[in-house]
């Protein structure tokens, strides 16, 4: 049986303020028993949460980290070995706002993966297509390649200490979301090709949904078969929508 997990990506969001009010809120949140949570705060904002949360049962990871695992000079980067000593657990990689924005290669993805694993973080794989590429009947062959490129450059088993998260580029805060079967769909490839090289690591690995979760649409989601939980973006920004999410997991 896969533990749910839900993950809150607060993405470049939040002042000293803000991020005080949060924490306030989500410690007052009842929390799941059987739902792993993580949130992923902005780097500024990471020893802030390490601090306010430290006490309850959640990871926090980061949004990015950079190519190569050590210090260095490289202006602007954080490392996921800083990431490490900064209390980080998790990091994401593959956000379709930084391959689609910031020009993050599946190579670059492949070695932030790499790089997280090497510190000891869990990295949180993102993949997903277009609304073009979706159409166009691309999804799965979109998909299927970046999980691909991790695959064929770190092998299988570093499957092992990953998550896996699908989010549709069209449904990440277009309050567009996929239908539970249209999720299921691509979820269900996902595991059927780690499966195809190890079906042990397939059938461990968590692969969140992501694309405009909200509380009224988390329970339908969760409740498919190869849907373990949620990476969610806006709706994580208010205490009370993420706790009800985080509930609906844990039923
Ligand atoms: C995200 O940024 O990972 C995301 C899923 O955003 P939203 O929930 O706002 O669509």
């Amino acid at each position: 049986m896969r533990r749910p997990l839900v993950a809150g990506n607060w993405k470049m969001h939040g002042t000293r303020a803000s991020v005080a009010e949060l924490i306030d809120g989500l410690r007052k949140q009842e929390w799941p028993v059987k739902v792993d949570v993580a949130v992923f705060p902005s780097c500024l904002h990471i020893a802030q949460v390490v601090e306010g949360l430290g006490d309850k049962a959640f990871a926090v990871g980061a949004q990015n980290c950079a190519v190569e695992p050590g210090q260095g000079a490289l202006t602007g980067e954080v490392a996921a070995s800083q990431l490490r000593d900064a209390a980080c657990s998790m990091v994401l990689v593959g956000h379709s706002e930084r391959r689609q924005a910031l020009g993050d290669s599946d190579q670059d993805v492949t070695s932030k993966f790499a790089a997280a694993q090497s510190c000891g973080l869990t990295p949180v794989l993102c993949v997903g297509e277009t609304l073009e590429q979706r159409e166009a009947g691309q999804t799965l062959e979109v998909v299927g390649r970046q999980l691909d490129a991790v695959i064929s450059a770190l092998g299988i088993k570093v499957f092992a200490e990953a998550l896996v998260a699908y989010e549709p580029v069209w449904a990440i805060g277009t309050g567009l979301t996929a239908s539970p079967e249209q999720a299921q769909h691509v979820h269900a490839a996902i595991r059927a090709q780690l499966a195809a090289h190890d079906a042990q690591v397939a059938g461990g690995v968590r692969i969140l949904y992501g694309g405009s979760v909200k509380a009224a649409n988390a329970a339908e989601l969760f409740g498919m078969p190869d849907i373990d939980g949620g990476l969610v973006g806006g709706a994580s920004l208010n205490a009370d929508e993420f706790g009800a999410i985080c509930r609906a997991a844990g039923n």
